[in-house]
């Protein structure tokens, strides 16, 4: 039998979405929420009246069958916009799920997410109708598509689509249900009292990008939500408040980008929502329109950000810190913005299933000046509510000395133990560790370094190589824009490097001759040779126009190593 306790005398509230929500329409309903559309029209909107515009959208729901706690899915497909942000809200709010689609998926993993997900509603960007039409047919769960705009947007762009193409503008136009938002919502008065659901009740669905395998489905609980956007807001991590102005270019569809909006609503900040524009002049100028103090995203954004900051000699006027996470970031790519521009730079990890926000790169009270300058290189150390630990291949936790290197686990509030619709059997007991499939190691500090992923280390002569750290290398040299390192077959070492590099774009001819990439090869593994051991160094260089990127943003190196699955090293390169 348990034991009686002394009980606390506090009331007792459950966490909830919808808490955010009601705080943010309370305290801070005048600060704005700002969207850019497609068209690059800037769309104003506050905390006030997006609150009473997601109860429309929630009364909306439930006309439409949607029951108050029926947990079920509605999806979106949709970019960063105030819209979506209404659906991130009213949808958990009102007891069902907000199953957030990637529209850069390929069509294939869509379905399969969209039927394993048994979504009933989608909506819908009207610019992405088209490539909904090319699934509706698939899809049986589906019984409405809801087109966010307004009737005209939608009546307007359905023409356009038919002067373009009649056949696919009547395949946009019979999409089932097919209705624009503001008709949707319209007829209702927004007034209306959320439910009080248990805290443990699910909110959010995001599949994983199936970088790795098949997309598996993370369900989040509003509890575990609330609790990783309270702790995502403290100032050792996004350092938010209602002074600041966020814009989130990580896109709503992945992640909860980063768990922002939910933040944002906490400490009622203004909140920036950048539409499908995220290329370098297009953020630039909305950045310093709107007086952004904060933004966040993927390292390929950054890339395009530094070289239009480069181009302006300056960065945007109140800009003031970067949060960048989700694949590596290497050194080349993060420091200028510290020394050129003196914006701070924050490097965190994370994954789908933790929600994502593991940890985040900050200083302490006794770091040096110098060491906090290079303390982005590496991951941060965990928030309050994440443990983090590294083990060997039989389990054994390794010292955390900055040098052992071995398979990171996590555990915590927001960290998943199981994947949507997997057997009961398969969920992790209490108070074990989830296994991430990252290699990292821990500093005598507690901040981590991600080493690579288990699956693209590159095993040479049974000694490891990671190719995140020839990536970063390459990147030092200044003729490189990117770079992507994989490990193939090799007769005698079972694997070795190859480099694939991106030159960087000066405008003007390039020379490619034969004799011009050799000069450049031998000079970018001369600058490798500085950061990594020479038996590290690839074996052969390949300059390429591009590399694949999953539609998360990260380097798709499944497919590289099957297109480079023939390539046969060239034997008087061997190192
Ligand atoms: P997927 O696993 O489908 O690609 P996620 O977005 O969940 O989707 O990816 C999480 C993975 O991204 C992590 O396991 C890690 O390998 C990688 N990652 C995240 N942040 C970083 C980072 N800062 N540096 C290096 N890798 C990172």
């Amino acid at each position: 039998m348990q034991k009686a306790f002394l009980s606390g005398l506090m009331m007792e509230q459950p966490l909830l979405v919808s808490e955010i929500l009601s705080h943010a329409q309370r305290c801070h309903a005048s600060t704005e929420i700002v969207s850019r559309l497609w068209s690059g029209e800037i769309v104003r909107t506050s905390w006030g009246e997006m609150a009473k515009r997601s109860a429309q959208l929630a009364q909306a729901l439930q006309a439409e069958g949607v029951d108050i706690g029926s947990g079920k899915r509605i999806a979106t497909l949709a970019w960063n916009g105030a819209r979506h942000l209404e659906l991130y809200y009213a949808v958990p709010s009102m007891g069902a799920v907000l199953h957030t689609l990637n529209p850069r998926l390929f069509h294939a993993q869509l379905i399969y997410i969209i039927q394993h997900a048994e979504d009933e509603i989608i909506f819908v960007d009207p610019h992405l109708l088209p490539f909904a039409s090319a699934l509706d047919r698939a899809l049986g769960s589906v019984k409405k598509w809801v087109a966010l705009c307004d009737a005209n947007e939608l009546t307007g762009i359905l023409a356009q689509f038919s002067v373009q193409n009649n056949a696919l503008g009547l395949s946009c136009a019979a999409l089932k249900g097919l209705q624009d938002y503001e008709s949707f919502i319209a007829p209702f008065s927004g007034e209306m009292s959320w439910p009080e659901l248990p805290e443990q009740m699910a909110c959010g669905l995001c599949y994983t990008s199936g970088t790795t395998g098949d997309p598996k489905g993370v369900l989040y609980s509003h509890r575990s939500t609330v609790l990783h956007a309270l702790a995502s807001a403290l100032p050792d991590v996004k350092n938010l408040s209602a002074r600041d102005a966020a814009l989130p270019v990580v896109p709503m569809f992945h992640v909860n980008a980063w768990g922002i909006p939910y933040s944002a609503g906490i400490v009622g900040c203004k909140l920036i929502l950048p539409g499908p524009r995220v290329d370098g002049d297009s953020l630039f100028e909305l950045l310093d329109l709107e007086g952004a103090t904060l933004t966040v995203g993927v390292p390929t954004i950054w890339m395009l950000l530094l070289e239009t900051m480069r181009q302006h000699g300056r960065k945007p006027f109140k800009l003031e810190r970067i949060s960048v996470g989700g694949a590596a970031c290497p050194p080349a790519l993060s420091d200028p913005f510290i020394q050129e521009f003196g914006i701070e730079v924050n490097h965190g990890w994370g994954m789908t299933e933790t929600s994502p926000v593991g940890s985040l790169s900050k200083p302490r009270n006794t770091t040096s000046t110098v060491a906090a300058s290079t303390l982005h290189h590496r991951h941060g150390r965990p928030l309050f509510g994440v443990q983090m630990e590294i083990v060997d291949e039989q389990g054994r936790a390794l010292p955390h000395d900055g040098k052992a290197t071995g398979e990171l686990l996590v555990k915590g509030h927001w960290v998943a133990n199981n994947y949507f619709g997997a057997h009961k059997e398969n969920a992790i007991p209490p108070g074990e560790w989830f296994h991430t499939g990252d290699v990292a190691n821990i500093d005598t500090e507690e901040n981590i370094q991600i080493i690579d992923r288990t699956k693209d280390m590159i095993k040479s002569g049974g000694e490891w190589i990671s190719s995140i750290a020839l990536e970063n290398a390459a990147m030092e040299h200044p003729e490189v824009q990117e770079a992507a390192a994989i490990g193939l077959p090799h007769p005698k070492w079972g694997e070795r490097p190859l480099l694939l590099v991106v030159r960087r774009e000066r405008g003007g001819e390039v020379d490619e001759s034969d004799q011009a990439n050799d000069v450049l090869t031998q000079g970018i593994l001369a600058i490798m040779a500085k950061n990594v051991a020479r038996w590290w160094l690839p074996n052969a260089v390949i300059f390429v126009q591009s590399l694949p990127r999953t539609a998360t943003g990260k380097l798709y190196k499944i497919t590289l190593r099957d297109q480079y699955r023939d390539f046969i090293f060239p034997p008087e390169q061997l190192p």
